[in-house]
């Protein structure tokens, strides 16, 4: 296996399409939507023209074709995961969707004074849903501080975790650090007390294949727009045993064993947790992106990926007045580099860059507002990164905030 970045470029049409006016584009948004490659593309147009139907109910041909189609998605899903079964995997609408889930559902086994301990690094849709629950089942929740330099601060573990905890729910990737989490010091504490780990994956799987048995963590949740794959589709993995013993948080049609007005029950998992019609052919243009994620060169991927992080890291240590959110090393930390530009808005910093470099940047709070104002701001510039990026972005980047310091400063 290699890693070739023009040929990887090549395989996304955005990047051959000449923008309408402006200079050409430089992606460096993918941590809030990956682009999609030609094959994507293809899967999903293929699945709408020759096996457009309804899942799990129809029972002719081009139903059943639909249905194999949307349960081979599930497979593809399970296998990037290293999932023990397809049957624990279930297609939400993103990240936010798995959480949701999971803290409805799983939250219904929880009670008053039940422990569930998120992180300050944690995007909003992994503090959100665990407030809900607060209210509604009368749980605490505590919350691991970040350390100066944008990480987890694992040492606090130990005063955090008590007997009462049910859950640790934390990032494997900060979408604004970068930094990315030891998951093995997270699970040792939860099992230590008895308590189960989700990990929001959202930024950490669109960068090479996951392995939950050796994580050994009890949900992980991703997006499959950050993936390569379409919007609108996401997945759920928890251990079967968990996904069996929770109530169903949606009730619907495809959901069910039986219905009466006596009293209904449940299908066997993953149907449990998919009622209604699920987004068939985004779960197939899923599963053709995980197909082929799986087959890249990761280690060489990561490699280049680090390089030009450092590229970007070293670059912005030379703007006077720039401020760094994540770690400034290449360990542990995975392309996504935030940060602040003294005296200038980060949103000012992205449209200029935009309109002078094309350069496509995320300025703002990132969904993580509380590590904004702990770090006493209202938001950062994100530049996050992708196989198809190359040392020209990275060139455009810094000569965009070059440019941006000298004009609007
Ligand atoms: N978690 C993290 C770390 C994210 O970066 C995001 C999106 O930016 C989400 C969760 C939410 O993902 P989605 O909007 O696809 O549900």
């Amino acid at each position: 296996m290699s890693f070739d970045p023009a040929r990887f470029r090549a395989l996304f049409p955005i990047f051959a399409a000449a923008p309408a006016d402006g200079p050409a584009l430089h992606y460096l948004d993918s941590g809030a939507s990956a682009q999609v490659p030609q094959l994507v593309i293809d899967a999903v147009a293929r699945h709408d023209s020759t096996a457009r139907a309804n899942v799990k109910r129809g029972v002719h041909r081009l139903a059943e074709a639909a249905t194999e189609a949307y349960e081979t998605a599930r497979l593809s899903a399970a296998r990037y995961l290293n999932a023990p079964s397809p049957r624990e995997v279930i297609f939400t609408g993103g990240t936010t969707g798995a959480i949701n889930l999971v803290a409805r559902a799983h939250g219904d086994l929880l009670g008053e004074g039940d422990e569930v301990l998120v992180s300050m690094l944690e995007h909003h849709s992994n503090i959100v849903p665990w407030q809900l629950l607060q209210t509604r089942r009368g749980i605490r929740l505590s919350v691991i501080p970040a350390t100066a330099d944008g990480r987890l601060d694992l040492d606090r573990l130990d005063e955090l975790v008590t007997p009462r905890t049910r859950l640790i729910a934390v990032t494997h990737c900060s979408n604004v650090t970068g930094a990315v989490t030891d998951l093995a010091r997270i699970v040792a504490a939860a099992r230590a007390v008895g308590a189960k780990v989700l990990v929001d994956g959202a930024q950490r799987a669109p960068h090479g294949p996951i392995d939950v048995q050796a994580l050994g963590v009890d949900f992980y949740a991703f997006s499959g727009h950050k993936a390569f794959g379409p919007n609108g589709i996401g997945v759920l993995w928890g251990r079967g045993e968990l996904l069996e013993a929770m109530p169903p948080f949606m009730g619907g049609g495809e959901m069910i064993s039986h219905v009466s007005f006596a009293g209904s029950s449940w299908a066997p998992i993953p149907n449990k947790f998919e009622a209604g019609t699920p987004p068939i052919a985004q779960a197939v243009g899923l599963g053709a992106a995980l197909d082929w994620l799986s087959e890249q060169d990761w280690p060489a991927i990561l490699a280049n990926e680090m390089r030009l992080t450092g590229r970007i890291l070293d670059g912005l240590a030379t703007i006077p007045g720039c401020r760094i959110l994540g770690p400034g090393g290449l360990q542990q930390r995975l392309g996504v580099i935030s940060f602040a530009l003294d005296g200038l808005h980060p949103h000012d910093v992205c449209q200029f860059v935009d309109a002078t470099h094309g350069v496509a940047l995320r300025g703002g709070h990132h969904c993580a507002q509380p590590l904004m104002e702990s770090c006493g701001l209202v938001g950062t510039v994100r530049a996050s990164l992708a196989p198809y990026n190359d040392d020209g972005d990275v060139d455009a980047l810094l000569d965009g905030l070059a440019h941006a310091v000298r004009q609007l400063r």
